[in-house]
């Protein structure tokens, strides 16, 4: 039995883990790789097995670096059972379907571009982008070589969206805490990972059937914070073989719940004051929701003035949807909201926008006012149209709520920088800039040590293996785990370890 770690090994993004049996074949998560070009490129890379040959597929959430690959798979012939809670299910729908139209869009825009680089006619431009046929459907074909002048490489979609949507049939609901039958001598159990709706950490029990013990072992899919609105605290596990945690985190403290409720009232009052604008960039599913619900208890509880507020993300406003459809999933508190017939996850007046003309009609509107918009890390998305208005704006308050990946425009931002590639240009940033941690959906280092220190009170496991973090967070958490008692690795991209 072995384990192959083809993602989130020393980088956030790209969550895929192999595992093998004698007898089976299940890939754990199929993430979509991020954040920087380089790390993008993982996503062309064919991959190190058959996707026809795999029984089945584990998946913990519906967040893009945990599910953006699964159209591609199934197009290379995946066509086992995709097991996911229903909320994950929901979830998992909207953002394939986004992520494939969005791969259409990307590719026709490097197709533009590079025709034009190569002196191309805007007629011939058009009808090239309007031929049928454009998605050629090999990505790693060096493409694009019919088209004569173009020797460069052009992406192409890594799937489309009818793709994406086809792959959807093979998605099959489950609940949390009941262990199914997943592919032949392989069981697993799905529990709330409190991180998004729907999210989980699986619990595999996997048998070689050649009379050798069954190996256990614990994915911990992204771990959530406990104590955050909206979705349950974690689950606690114990006892396994094998655990694979995230640390994304590793290394750093998140400030308690309440700062980071009192940071963003304190941030509202001041916008309102300067009669500027507050922008936050975040992502679509989970944090949007989690921020709409925080500025609806500060408004209740009349901390904050009613200022207008702009919520320009069409898959947001869908994702809140299917929370709320899936409220058995809420904490006690959000529940007792809802029984008292508040609709927690909604902010009164708010202005969903759905198309990009009424997004851009947005800086019109009176000031103050606020814009919640994806995507989290300004790595794309409508939060850019806004951010590119109001970078030096000195009435303007940018504010962070989420991670954000080594690299990125939002973390060149975030560590202060005074100007910025935008669009090609370069930019002066005189907006204010501001960070909120608490309002993350990951563990900080001490809740990461808590949840792994629960594996103490049953069998301890054989090797801890730590993934899902930047470099530097992997090294920051390793030692502490270590302390605590448990063999660690830190598993290498592509890396195969059996599994005794
Ligand atoms: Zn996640």
């Amino acid at each position: 039995m072995e384990l192959r770690f083809l993602g989130a090994a020393s980088t956030v993004t790209g969550s895929q883990y192999l595992l093998t049996t004698k007898r089976a074949k299940l890939l754990v998560d199929c993430g979509m790789f991020q954040g920087q070009p380089n790390e993008a490129l993982h996503n062309r890379v064919p991959p190190e097995y058959d996707p026809g040959a795999i029984d089945a597929l584990l998946l913990t959430h519906a967040h893009l670096d945990h599910c953006g690959l699964i159209p591609l798979i199934a197009k290379r012939g995946f066509h086992g059972p995709i097991y996911a809670t229903a909320g994950t299910v929901e979830l998992a729908t909207l953002v394939l379907l986004d992520s494939g139209k969005l791969q259409e869009e990307s590719a026709k825009r490097d197709l533009r571009r590079d025709r034009r680089d190569h002196g191309a006619t805007d007629d011939e431009e058009a009808a090239a982008a309007t031929k049928p046929g454009a998605e050629v459907t090999d990505p790693e074909r060096p493409v694009i070589a019919a088209i004569p002048g173009i020797d460069s490489m052009i992406a192409l979609p890594l799937y489309t969206a009818a793709e994406a949507e086809s792959s959807l049939r093979l998605f099959r609901p489950i609940d949390y805490g009941t262990e199914i039958q997943v592919a032949e001598g392989v069981r697993a159990t799905y529990y709330d990972a409190g991180h998004i709706l729907g999210s989980a950490s699986i619990r595999v029990v996997a048998s070689d059937g050649d009379g050798t013990p069954d190996r256990v072992i614990v994915f911990s899919g992204d771990i959530g914070r406990p104590g955050t609105s909206i979705v349950r605290d974690p689950t606690p596990m114990s006892d396994a073989d094998y655990v694979l945690m995230e640390s994304t985190y590793g290394g750093r403290e998140h400030e308690p719940q309440q700062e980071a409720v009192d940071f963003l009232a304190k941030t509202v009052q001041l916008v309102a004051q300067h009669n500027g604008v507050l922008l936050v960039p975040s992502f679509a599913i989970g944090r949007t929701q989690e921020i709409v619900y925080e500025l609806d208890r500060l408004l209740e509880s009349k901390q904050i003035p009613h200022l207008p507020l702009f919520l320009d993300s069409p898959m947001a406003s869908k994702a809140t949807d299917v929370y709320r459809r899936h409220a058995e999933y809420f904490d006690e508190e959000t529940r007792k909201l809802l029984a008292s017939g508040d609709d927690p996850i909604d902010y009164p007046g708010a202005v969903v926008t759905n198309d990009a003309a009424d997004s851009k009609k947005i800086k019109e509107s009176p000031r103050p006012y606020m814009i919640v918009a994806s995507n989290g890390m300004l790595t794309g998305g409508r939060v850019l149209f806004h951010l590119r208005d109001l970078i030096d704006d000195p009435t303007a308050t940018l504010l962070f709520v989420g991670y954000q990946g080594e690299g990125t425009l939002g973390w060149h931002l975030q560590n202060g920088a005074k100007e910025v590639r935008l669009d090609g240009n370069v930019r002066q940033v005189r907006c204010r800039v501001r960070s909120i941690s608490g309002f993350s959906a990951h563990a900080d280092e001490s809740e990461l040590l808590t949840w792994i220190g629960n594996f103490k009170r049953g069998r301890m496991p054989k090797k801890v293996f730590i993934v899902h973090g930047d470099p530097p967070a992997e090294s920051a958490l390793e030692p502490k785990v270590r302390a605590l008692g448990f063999d660690t690795r830190v598993p290498a991209w592509n890396e195969v370890v059996p599994l005794d």
